[in-house]
């Protein structure tokens, strides 16, 4: 792109919400800078990350929203939610608790952020998953299905599914809102 100036055609609000320590802020910077830090507190008081990406010939600039340490139950306020088209509902397939509680997430979301809102449901660390799942992939995808939601198993350590499931929401908004 160089200095020239992009022409934006659309801007998308795209949440990020889950448990503590799944990898929320490692997911963001993974799709926005392509970048992962197993110290995470670089990323603590960002907002948010922006991405500028094509679909369909139009010019996007998705800006993810990270919750910034605000995960305990409740915690995140309704203006976190004003306006976001998209969210990713973030849990640890090594870690069952953060599975257990994605439902009350999607409650919150369905709560408070706009009904046609896409959800992607994100089960990261499946670099992890030969010796430490806690989540059998079946069970994800019958919740998923249940609640209408996309899911895919990501990693963003490796970076293996992170592109595709961003993609996944952001072409969903497009599609929903044109
Ligand atoms: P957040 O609290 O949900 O934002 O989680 P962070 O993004 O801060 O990540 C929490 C911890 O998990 C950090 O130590 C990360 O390095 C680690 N982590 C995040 N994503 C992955 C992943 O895909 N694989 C592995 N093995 N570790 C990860
Ligand atoms: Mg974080």
């Amino acid at each position: 792109e160089g200095v020239r100036e992009m022409r934006i055609d659309y801007v998308y609000k795209v949440v990020v919400i889950g448990d503590s320590a799944v990898g929320k802020s490692q997911l963001l910077s993974r799709f926005a800078k392509n970048e992962f830090s197993f110290d995470s507190k670089s990323t603590i008081g960002v907002e948010f990350q922006t991405r500028t990406v094509t679909i369909k010939s139009k010019v996007i600039k998705a800006q993810i929203w990270d919750t910034a340490g605000q995960e305990r139950y409740r915690a995140v306020t309704s203006a976190y939610y004003r306006g976001a088209l998209g969210a990713v509902v973030v849990y640890d397939i090594t870690k069952r608790q953060t599975f257990d509680h994605v439902a009350r997430w999607v409650d919150e979301l369905r709560a408070h952020a706009d009904s046609s809102i896409v959800i992607m449901l994100i089960g990261n660390k499946a670099d992890l998953a030969e010796h430490h799942r806690a989540v059998p992939t079946e069970h994800a995808v019958e919740f998923a299905q249940d609640q209408g939601l996309f899911f895919s198993e990501a990693s963003a350590l490796s970076g293996d599914n992170v592109e595709a499931a961003f993609f996944r929401v952001l072409e969903e908004i497009y599609s929903v809102t044109s």
